[in-house]
C-alpha cells in the first residue's frame, strides 16, 4: 500500500495491517542553504520510509522577513542576531509580507522539490506555526510579548491579522506545490502563559480564523502543542486531522485520554526523547507494544527528535511499518 493511501485510510478511521510512523529532526549546520537542507531530508526519508515527510525547515523562516536572523552556522540550535521590536511602536513595523520575499520563495521552492521527490507515494507536510507563536517569535521575548498583549492589544491584533494574511496566502501556495498538509504549532498554550481568557481571546480565536483563511479542511492539517500543561482539551474542535503533543509528559493529557475524546481525529506521539535515549531499545519498543492502537494512531516522537538519536530503534520501528 502507497503511504499516501495508509495515512489516508488512518484519518478515515480504518485499521491498517502495520503501525504507521513518523519522526523528524533538525540539520541546523544545512537549514540556511536550501540545496544542503534539501538532501538531508530527502535522504531521512529515504533511509527510514516513514509514513509522511514532515518537512522540518528552520524555524525562523516565518519571522526573517520582518527583521528577524539568527546565526544557523554551528550545529546547534540557532542564536538570535536581530529582532525587530525593540519598542513599542515598531509593532508598526509588521506589515503582510509578500510571497516574493525571498525567504518565503526559498521555502516554497524547498516544498515543491521534496513533493516533486516523494509524488503521489508519500504524504509530505509543511510547518507553519500558529499566528500567535509567530508574533510570540517576532518580538523574541515570550514574557515581554505577553506584557505588550495586555499593554497594547491593538498593536498585536493588527500585527496577529497582517501575520495571517501573509501566511494564509503562503499556505495556499504551498498546496499548490503539491503539498499535502500543515503542520500547525505552537509553544504558547501552556497553562501558566495565558490566563484561560487571554488563551481565548488571543490564541484560539486567531487560530481560528487562521483556519478559516486557509480553508484547507481537506488537507492533512496536524495541530502540535508543545510543551507541558498544555490546553489541548480546549482546542480539540480545531478542524484538523491528527492531534500532536507530549503524551508522555504527566502534566498533559494522556494519548487515551484524547483517543477517548477526538473520535474523529487521528492521535499522533508516543514516546519521548528521554525514552528513546534511555532506554534499550528492547523497553521501548515493550513501551510501543503497551499503546499499539488498532485505528487512528501515528507513532511518533513527543516533538522534534533531539540528539543523541538513537538510530538503532528508529531502524527498528522503521521496519516495523
Ligand atoms: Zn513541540
Amino acid at each position: 500500500m502507497k503511504k499516501i493511501d495508509k495515512i489516508s485510510r488512518i484519518i478515515k478511521g480504518e485499521e491498517v495491517n502495520t503501525i504507521a510512523s513518523t519522526f523528524w529532526r533538525h540539520f541546523y549546520n544545512f537549514e540556511n542553504d536550501v540545496k544542503l537542507l534539501l538532501d538531508a531530508l530527502i535522504s531521512f526519508q529515504k533511509k527510514y520510509k516513514w509514513d509522511f515527510v514532515k518537512i522540518n525547515t528552520r524555524a525562523s523562516y516565518h519571522i526573517e522577513g520582518w527583521g528577524c536572523f539568527y546565526d544557523y552556522f554551528k550545529n546547534s540550535k540557532p542564536k538570535r542576531l536581530t529582532y525587530p521590536i525593540k519598542k513599542v511602536s515598531d509593532w508598526k513595523k509588521i506589515n503582510p509580507l509578500k510571497l516574493s520575499e525571498p525567504v518565503l520563495q526559498e521555502h516554497l521552492k524547498l516544498a515543491e522539490i521534496i513533493k516533486g521527490e516523494f509524488k503521489d507515494e508519500v504524504p509530505v507536510i509543511f510547518t507553519i506555526f500558529l499566528p500567535i507563536e509567530i508574533a510570540a517569535r517576532i518580538c523574541g521575548n515570550r514574557f515581554l510579548f505577553k506584557q505588550y498583549l495586555n499593554d497594547y492589544p491593538e498593536y498585536i491584533e493588527r500585527a496577529l491579522e497582517n501575520i495571517i494574511v501573509t501566511f494564509s496566502q503562503f499556505a495556499k501556495e504551498i498546496i499548490k506545490r503539491g503539498i499535502d498538509g500543515i503542520f500547525l504549532a505552537t509553544k504558547c498554550a501552556e497553562q501558566n502563559y495565558l490566563s484561560e481568557e487571554e488563551f481565548r481571546k488571543w490564541h484560539i480565536n486567531y487560530d481560528k480564523k487562521f483556519l478559516d483563511v486557509i480553508d484547507l479542511k481537506d488537507k492533512i492539517l496536524i495541530l502540535h502543542v508543545c510543551g507541558k500543561e498544555i490546553r489541548l482539551n480546549e482546542m480539540l474542535d480545531y478542524e484538523v486531522k491528527i492531534l500532536h503533543w507530549d503524551s508522555t509528559d504527566s502534566s498533559n493529557p494522556a494519548l487515551e485520554e484524547i483517543y477517548n475524546k477526538a473520535i474523529s481525529k487521528v492521535i499522533m506521539g508516543g514516546i519521548s526523547n528521554k525514552q528513546m535515549q534511555e532506554l534499550s531499545v528492547k523497553a521501548n519498543l515493550i513501551n510501543i507494544e503497551n499503546i499499539m492502537l488498532k485505528k487512528r494512531w501515528i507513532l511518533s516522537a513527543e516533538c522534534v527528535l533531539e540528539p543523541p538519536f538513537n538510530e538503532e530503534l528508529l531502524t527498528v520501528i522503521s521496519g516495523m511499518l
